[in-house]
């Protein structure tokens, strides 16, 4: 007698199970059984994210913008596997704030996941959702986003965490190693999340302490002497000119048609890209720039 009717589409074909039950090589098995395909994601070109500001090019992105051209990105399964550890690990430190932080020291936007609505801001609600009555273990955090299209940048900040009577970022990483210095490009995430926030008028209902956040790394593998390791974070006028004269290029480039000259770094290399990580955009940069032309022309 069979008690549960097996899935007439998904049940995997008798000889292709014969063949699994095999297989005894790890590697073999695991890709017959977990799958290793690479992940492709594409994006629009209209905002450059703030993890990305450090490496993007704006004018890749004011190319992409104008021809209305979308980023494509394929991320390894490798890659893909880090990333997720990584992203569990945020929605656990997220939502477990009394592990790390203090239940009365991280705020934020907190989302039923009963109802779909976004519930008020503050700390992690104990009681039942004001929307749908769902139980508050339903209801999960949800980052502080934001898109300020006078400035061409877009991004979401892990959490907001209140120190004495001041509000700051923090910026949470997760590594496999000790971290005894901040890495550069993080630096810059933060100290960006730090400036260009002060645009975004009326996306927090508390002031945040521009002047000052963290980085903190949670590292993944056992480490009994810093498991968590913390940077303070101040973003110095030196480090941000080149990062809003990025967003500056970007923005002006979109609005006036004009393209930012290429990276020197491009031009050195004569738009010779890795094959694993070209430029989406190299074929065009590389034309305009060898025909000395200087504003977008629409291909008709
Ligand atoms: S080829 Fe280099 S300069 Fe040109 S758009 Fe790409 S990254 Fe920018
Ligand atoms: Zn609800």
């Amino acid at each position: 007698m069979r008690f549960i009717r097996a899935d007439p589409v998904t049940e995997t074909p008798k000889s292709a199970r014969e063949f699994l039950d095999n297989v005894s090589d790890p590697r073999t098995l695991t890709s017959h059984i977990v799958g290793s395909k690479p992940r492709v994601q594409r994006r629009a070109y209209d905002f450059m994210h703030i993890s990305q500001l450090d490496e993007v090019c704006a004018r890749e992105y004011v190319i992409g913008n104008l021809s209305q051209a979308t980023r494509k990105e394929t991320v390894s399964f490798p890659l893909q596997t880090v990333f997720n550890m990584g992203s569990a690990m945020h929605y656990w430190i997220q939502n477990h704030p009394e592990a790390y932080f203090g239940r009365d020291k991280v705020l934020g936007y907190w989302f039923c996941l009963a109802c779909g609505n976004t519930r008020r801001f503050g700390v992690q609600p104990a009681d039942p959702c004001e929307f749908c009555g769902a139980a508050a273990r339903a209801s999960i955090y949800k980052e502080y986003s934001f898109r300020l299209k006078e400035h061409g940048v877009a991004g979401s900040v892990d959490i907001i965490l209140k120190v004495g009577s001041k509000y700051r970022f923090v910026d949470i990483k997760t590594t496999a190693k000790e971290v005894l210095s901040p890495i550069g490009s993080n630096v810059v995430q933060l100290s960006s999340y730090m400036y260009f926030t002060q645009f975004d008028k009326g996306g927090l209902p508390l002031k945040i302490d521009s002047s000052l956040g963290y980085l903190v790394y949670f590292n993944k593998m056992f480490n009994f002497k810093s498991p968590v390791t913390t940077f303070k974070v101040q973003p110095t006028d030196r480090l941000m000119k080149p990062i809003i004269a990025k967003s500056r290029q970007f923005v002006e480039g979109v609005a006036n048609s004009t393209l930012p000259d290429p990276k020197p770094s491009c031009i050195s290399k004569n738009f010779y890209f890795a094959k694993s990580n070209p430029c989406p955009m190299v074929a065009e940069c590389s034309t305009y720039f060898f025909e000395n032309v200087k504003k977008f022309k629409k291909s008709s």
